[in-house]
């Protein structure tokens, strides 16, 4: 059957919808995680944002992670797509180490959690659209309920991949910046972002 562009843009928004809605009557009600999970899910297997196969966690995280969320759930797999290119392997466990040194040590989660935001860390858009987040808000609080005292860090609204790696070149005491003041830096709309982070 022919289908327009039109038609074909409908057709994958409605499906996506529908794939969050059903993971959403799966989800374990007590970790908001659940409902992160299953934004980034529906967007993966949409064919949406930047992750990799199984979100960039190895197959059986990643089917655990789908157990413990979303139990009754059938096997749901994006299939082909990429895998993160092996070279950014370091500049990927920089990101994730970073964000598991300051873990909140409440759930496991926060470790899958930390694979999954690391390996959008690697797309070239927004993280959370990256991500598959269905808002920047949405990233901010999720970074928030799992990795509390790196995201209070970020007190100016920084853009989070910039604020990753920022925090990553100040511990190797490297200067990413040509400013020596963000409010004078021409970079400053690049790096701040002007809607709120948590609200
Ligand atoms: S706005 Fe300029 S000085 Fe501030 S973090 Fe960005 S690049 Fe660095």
């Amino acid at each position: 059957m022919y289908r327009s562009n039109e038609d074909r843009t409908e057709h994958s928004a409605s499906f996506h919808q529908a794939l969050y809605q059903r993971l959403m009557s799966h989800a374990v009600k007590e970790d908001p995680n659940a409902g992160f999970l299953a934004e980034m899910i529906a967007s993966w297997i949409a064919g949406e944002g930047a992750l990799p196969r199984f979100m960039g966690l190895e197959k059986d995280a990643y089917d655990a992670m789908l157990e413990t969320f979303f139990p009754g759930m059938s096997p749901l797999d994006a299939g082909d797509r990429n895998d993160i290119e092996p070279e950014r392997g370091p500049e990927l466990e920089d990101v994730k180490a970073l964000l598991l040194t300051h873990r909140n040590n409440s759930t496991d989660a926060e470790l899958w959690v930390a694979q999954i935001v690391a390996s959008g860390c690697m797309g070239s858009d927004h993280l959370w659209s990256d991500l598959g987040l269905f808002s920047r808000k949405n990233l901010g609080i999720m970074l928030k309920h799992n990795f509390t005292a790196l995201a209070v860090l970020n007190d100016k609204n920084m853009r989070w991949k910039k604020f990753f790696y920022r925090q990553l070149c100040a511990k190797e005491g490297f200067i990413m910046c040509r400013s020596p003041s963000c409010e004078t830096c021409s970079e400053y709309k690049a790096c701040f972002a002007e809607d709120g982070m948590f609200d």
